[in-house]
């Protein structure tokens, strides 16, 4: 027989999630005396003292609601008894703490990567041919069919050919306030390090995202080539429809013998710049895979690493504790300024934070947006708060940052890729096969039975926390040696493997026309 098993987050919480799978019946006893005084599914909140109506509901030493009539002690803490508490206002939120020790280094680790002429350090080899504009894509994914076919094996060392598609470029308010973050974020993804530094691009011709508004002069600093190798399908030089493809093609050979003369070489972890995210949330996110990713990203950050995690209106409900994790008042500034920018954006739609959760979400335990953004915070660890990133902005720094993205998989996972990611981790608690074509994406399961049943999709599974089987720092450390091991293109990842990719999707927050 299994033991009932709960799992409290903080001394100070007045419930505990049950852990064992498919949840348990009324009448079940815990070793500690708690007897279940109604079923509580898996990953479902149970009272662990009396609850008035009105009092605080605690989980992680956080007020994640209150109740809306008196919960009994050995309850199911279900849904509709929690009243989700307000938005924290954006004024008087604590200042950076002062004094603080840094994080002990953490030397002596390296990968195999493929050093960039910017300095940026690539884990693939990849072309990628950017797109100005929707129209073209049809085109370009014609061209990169034949591309693989019949080129791409004549370059062993290159490992695939990726389109940039996109929807953006044309029938847009391209001058609206906001227009630029889709359009800095096309120009960022061009040179992210996996890319090899040199850009490519197709353009129709009439559209209203030229080539020059999308590369200006500087925009990509190669010294002596060409900057963009443009493709104009429009080009009065095309007669049909083959004469594109074949300039397509002519293009795409000269950057794959160029990317084909690259090598990897050993560099030190600090090369990494990873991004973190989360998708198909429940309520063991928070309590396995979050912490252990947060556990990893210490000893990403330790080694001299970027860490990169976003997802603001699941960070907005922590921004108290995160201004107190920032460097300094700037930092905490701009963290301010990107949660304010959100919270208007979001009340334009005339919704609030609250528009996050989903079914699969509230299904697997998390009440509300506030218990969700607790489980997803962890995700950041400890380390200070180094910087922050506006939308589609390119990340030049070290250390842990917020790059301020919507929690959308798919928008994130391209924001990130703007800033300059080179690996990608990724959990999920109800289960998502989420992959990106342009890096590769590490999956972290957050429970035993979805790493069981999902054993071929799920890379890490960190579900052996909630079973006793493992301990934090144990996932951390592997999840860290499998990140170097995918970078150096030692192993693969299973979304790598099945070729799982989702489209990018560009955040633009500014009108169509
Ligand atoms: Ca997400």
């Amino acid at each position: 027989m299994t033991i009932p098993r709960t799992i409290r987050m903080h001394e100070n919480d007045n419930v505990a999630i049950v852990a064992n799978t498919g949840g348990l019946p009324a009448g079940t006893v815990f070793p500690d005396g708690l007897t279940l005084a109604t079923r509580v599914p898996e990953g479902h909140k149970v009272a662990l003292v009396d609850i008035a109506e009105g009092a605080p509901i605690v989980r992680y030493d956080v007020t994640i609601g209150y109740a809306q009539q008196p919960i009994a002690r050995g309850t199911w803490v279900e849904e509709s008894l929690v009243r989700m508490p307000a938005a924290r206002g954006l004024d008087d939120l604590p200042k950076p703490v002062r004094g603080r020790a840094p994080l002990a280094p953490l030397e002596g680790y390296t990968f195999e990567g493929f050093r960039n002429p910017d300095g940026s350090v690539g884990t693939r080899n990849i072309l990628a041919i950017s797109e100005t504009v929707q129209c073209v894509s049809g085109v370009v994914a014609f061209a990169v069919q034949r591309i693989k076919q019949e080129l791409l094996p004549k370059y062993p060392n290159v490992d695939d050919v990726v389109a940039i598609e996109h929807t953006y470029g044309c029938g847009v308010a391209i001058d609206a306030p906001g227009a630029e973050i889709p359009i800095r974020t096309l120009r960022n993804i061009a040179t992210n390090p996996n890319f090899g530094g040199r850009a490519m691009l197709v353009s129709l011709g009439c559209e209203k995202l030229q080539p020059a508004r999308l590369f200006p002069q500087g925009a990509i600093p190669i010294q002596g080539a060409q900057q963009v190798d443009t493709v104009c399908l429009q080009d009065a030089a095309h007669v049909g429809f083959g004469d594109m493809i074949a300039s397509i093609m002519r293009t795409a050979e000269q950057h794959l013998a160029e990317l084909d003369k690259r090598r990897r070489e050993t560099v030190p972890a600090a090369e990494l710049v990873v991004g973190v995210q989360c998708g198909g949330s429940d309520a063991f996110s928070g309590v396995t895979a979050n912490p252990a990713v947060g556990f990893a990203s210490d000893l990403l950050v330790r080694a001299g690493a970027a860490v990169m995690f976003s997802e603001t209106t699941e960070v907005r409900d922590g921004i108290d504790q995160l201004t107190a994790r920032a460097a300094d008042d700037d930092v905490a500034q701009a963290m301010i300024r990107e949660m304010a920018w959100y919270d208007e954006y979001l009340k334009r739609g005339g919704v609030d934070r609250s528009a996050n959760t989903t079914p699969g979400n509230k299904k697997g335990g998390l009440a509300n947006i506030t218990e969700k953004a607790m489980g997803s915070i962890i995700k950041s660890g400890t380390a200070p708060i180094a910087g922050v990133l506006a939308p589609g902005e390119k990340l030049r720094q070290k250390g842990l940052i917020y790059a301020a993205t919507p929690a959308s998989d798919f928008i994130c996972g391209t924001l990130q890729l703007a800033a300059g990611m080179n690996l990608h981790v990724f959990t999920t608690g109800r289960g998502t096969p989420y992959g990106l074509a342009a890096v590769p994406v590490v999956k972290v399961a957050t429970r035993d039975d979805l790493a069981r049943r999902w054993h071929d999709l799920m890379d890490i599974n960190a579900g052996r926390i909630a079973t006793g089987d493992a301990t934090i720092a144990d996932v951390g450390w592997e999840l860290f040696h499998f990140l170097l091991d995918v970078a150096s293109g030692r192993k693969k990842t299973w979304a790598e493997h099945w070729r799982l990719h989702n489209a990018l999707t560009l955040f633009n927050p500014a009108p169509v026309t």
